[in-house]
C-alpha cells in the first residue's frame, strides 16, 4: 500500500498494509493474517472437508501455495489432536528446477515437524518427465509436457495419498488456479471435466482418496503476501516447460478482467459451483469411477488417462 497512515478498516488501530480490491477491505498485518486463515477455516466447513479425527496428505511441491498450505493447516489443525498432517511431494523429475523446489519442501516440514514423504515419477511410471519430453518432443505425439505432467501427477498423488494410508489429500489450488481451470475446460469445451472439478471430491470408490482444496478462495496475491508476512521461504522459479502452457494466457487474460472489474474470479468460481449440481446430475455416469483395465486404478473412463498417455509413449 502506498500509504501507509491509512488505517486497517477491522481493528481501526494499526496501519493497513494490504488493499482488498474486490471488498474494498483495508487491512493491517495482524487482520489480513487473520482474515486468510479464517477464510481456509470458512472454505473447510462450507464443503465439508475434514473430519476431525483425519489423517491428511498435503501435496507440498515447495511453491508459494503449498507452503502456505502446509503451514495453515498445521495452525489449524493444532485446534484437532486427533487429526495428523503428512507431506507429500511429487518428483516428476524436471533437471534443474524440482531439486530446488524438493529442498524447500523438505524444509517447511521440518519446521513444522511434520513428517515428509517423496515419490516419483520415475518409481510409479518408469519415466521421469524430462525422458518423457525427450521422447516427444521430435515425435507426431503432439501433446504438451503439460499434459504428461498434469496427468501423471494426478495419478501418483493419489498412489501416494494411498500408501501413506491417509483419509483426504489437500491439494494447494488457489482461487486464481481454479478460475483457470474453469476458463480452460470451457474454452476447450470439456464439460464433463467441468461437472468433476469441485472443491472436495468424495467419489466413492476404496482406491480413491478423497480431495480437498482448502485455499479455493484464497486469491493467489494473497496467498503470496501471506507466506511473505509469515517470512516462509517458497520456491519461484517457474518450470521450464510452463512456456508450453495454455494456463499462462488464461493467467494473464483473468488478471486484466480482475484488475479491471475486482471480483471476476470469485464471480467464475460462485457461479461454476452454481452449475455443478446441474453438470453433476447431466454426467453423473460419466464421472462415477470404475477401474482401469490395465492398472486397476480408479477413473471415470475404461482405460485410465495416465495409462492411455503411458501405453501412445512406449509406441513411440
Ligand atoms: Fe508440470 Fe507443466 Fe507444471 Fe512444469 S509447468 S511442473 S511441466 S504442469
Ligand atoms: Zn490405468
Amino acid at each position: 500500500m502506498n500509504n501507509i497512515k491509512t488505517i486497517c478498516t477491522k481493528c481501526k488501530k494499526k496501519p493497513a498494509v494490504f488493499f482488498r480490491k474486490y471488498s474494498g477491505e483495508k487491512l493491517c498485518k495482524k487482520c489480513f493474517l487473520v482474515s486468510v486463515e479464517n477464510r481456509i477455516k470458512s472454505t473447510i466447513s462450507r464443503f465439508k472437508m475434514f473430519k476431525e479425527d483425519d489423517r491428511i496428505a498435503v501435496g507440498v511441491s515447495g511453491g508459494k501455495d503449498s507452503v502456505v498450505l502446509l503451514y495453515a493447516l498445521n495452525k489449524i489443525e493444532e485446534k484437532f489432536p486427533k487429526s495428523e498432517l503428512i507431506a507429500i511431494t511429487i518428483d516428476e523429475g524436471i533437471k534443474g528446477y524440482r531439486e530446488g523446489s524438493l529442498k524447500i519442501a523438505r524444509k517447511i516440514s521440518r519446521l513444522l515437524a511434520i513428517e515428509h514423504v517423496v515419490f516419483s515419477f520415475k518409481d510409479f511410471f518408469d519415466y521421469t518427465l524430462d525422458q518423457i519430453v525427450e521422447k516427444t518432443l521430435n515425435s507426431d505425439l503432439k501433446l504438451a509436457p503439460c499434459t504428461f505432467c498434469g496427468v501423471l501427477r494426478r495419478k501418483a498423488l493419489n498412489l501416494a495419498a494411498r500408501e501413506v494410508h491417509a483419509d483426504k489429500l489437500a491439494m494447494a489450488h488457489n482461487l486464481d488456479d481454479e478460475s483457470q481451470t474453469i476458463l480452460i475446460n470451457l474454452l476447450r469445451g470439456d464439460v464433463e471435466r467441468l461437472a468433476r472439478l469441485e472443491p472436495a471430491q468424495f467419489f466413492v470408490h476404496p482406491k480413491f482418496v478423497p480431495r480437498v482444496k482448502p485455499l479455493l478462495e484464497v486469491p493467489e496475491n494473497e496467498v503470496t503476501f501471506y507466506a511473505y508476512l509469515r517470512e516462509l521461504d517458497f520456491f519461484s522459479n517457474p518450470c521450464p516447460y510452463a512456456q508450453y502452457a495454455l494456463r499462462g494466457d488464461i493467467k494473464d487474460f483473468l488478471n486484466k478482467m480482475e484488475e479491471k472489474r475486482p471480483g471476476t474470479k470469485f464471480t467464475i468460481l460462485n457461479t461454476h459451483l452454481k452449475l455443478l449440481p446441474i453438470l453433476k446430475q447431466a454426467f453423473r455416469k460419466k464421472i462415477s469411477l470404475r477401474e482401469c483395465k490395465i492398472c486397476g486404478e480408479p477413473t471415470p473412463h475404461e482405460i485410465c488417462k495416465a495409462c492411455e498417455l503411458l501405453q501412445k509413449l512406449k509406441r513411440l
